[in-house]
């Protein structure tokens, strides 16, 4: 595969009617010139600019362009990007297991970047991020017009990587497996990316049990992109499939309404919607959202 030819072919995802003013307006604002004070790179990342209302207000009007934020929180002076995810949540689980000094990073599925902006503090030699969404695309550039790393976004999936010409020594893959039909191929996808002696950190949905065997829906929480949920047990085998050599269980949690729920930066339904009053069932009634996160080693 021909990684260039699809990079200069989705390049085209730019001219699409819903994204085309958000591109034009960005390209336009990325040539302006900002007195950027402060960046704290925190489970807020917060940046602090000294401009004038007007280039406030220009830019509340580009982030209100670029909805739905599902993952941040981020912070520009007063105005607070309220994302429907907190994802720091996620990062605060995983961070203790994380070692990137020196390392080429991969974030596969980054989305807006948030967790590639929050491993810059940990000295990574180089940090990449692929998701083929040019909406994410545009919010990364937003946000890393003022932080100024440099992180390479491509708008890329997981497919690619055995077809990237980079390798690298820790590969994060957090909410991607179960959007994709054939999970244990895309195991496979990610240990082709990997260096010798390098790892994986991944976070999937599973169910309970002890069987090993999986939930095959035609929906979860209402999405239609949701192919297998397996239990652990099903999750290690195909891990095993795949040929890592070891996995380190990191943790597993339900997700709640404190990590996920609505808030003015989406439009539409967010976890509330999708699960039951008691939120014990989803609205399909299926066992309730809960991940897991693994260390894979090479
Ligand atoms: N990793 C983030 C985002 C998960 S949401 C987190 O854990 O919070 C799933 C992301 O996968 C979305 O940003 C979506 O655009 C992206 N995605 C969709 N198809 C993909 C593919 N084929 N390969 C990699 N990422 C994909």
């Amino acid at each position: 595969m021909d990684i260039n030819a699809v990079l200069k072919e989705r390049q085209k995802w730019f001219e699409w009617k819903n994204i085309k003013p958000i591109h034009l307006k960005l390209e336009k604002f990325k040539n302006e010139n900002l007195k950027v004070k402060n960046i704290k790179i925190d489970d807020v990342i917060e940046i602090l600019i000294e401009e004038n209302q007007e280039k406030l207000n220009e830019i509340e009007e580009i982030a209100k362009m670029m909805k739905p934020w599902r993952k941040g929180p981020f912070k520009i002076n007063d105005l607070f990007i309220d994302t429907e995810w907190r994802s720091y949540i996620k990062w605060n689980i995983i961070k203790p297991y994380l070692n990137l000094e020196n390392k080429d990073v991969l974030d596969v599925g980054c989305n807006n970047g948030y967790y590639m902006f929050r491993m810059l503090e940990m000295n990574p030699k180089s940090i990449t991020g692929f998701d083929p969404s040019a909406l994410f695309n545009l919010q990364f550039e937003f946000i890393n017009k003022f932080i100024k790393s440099n992180i390479e976004y491509k708008l890329l999936g997981v497919e690619h990587i055995p077809f990237y010409e980079k390798k690298f020594d820790t590969i994060f893959c957090l909410g991607v497996l179960y959007h994709r039909p054939d999970p244990v191929t895309m195991l496979k996808e990610l240990k082709a990316g990997l260096n010798p002696n390098s790892e994986v950190i991944l976070d999937t949905l599973i169910i309970e049990g002890e069987e090993e065997t999986a939930l095959c829906p035609v929906r979860y929480q209402k999405m239609k992109n949701v192919y297998f949920i397996p239990t652990l047990k099903a999750l290690y085998n195909w891990i095993e499939k795949a040929k890592f050599k070891d996995i380190e269980f990191i943790g597993k949690k339900y997700t709640d309404l404190e990590e996920q729920r609505k808030t003015e930066w989406i439009e539409g339904e967010s976890l509330n919607n999708f699960l039951t009053e008691d939120l014990s069932k989803t609205i399909e009634g299926y066992p309730p959202p809960l991940r897991v996160y693994l260390k894979l080693k090479n």
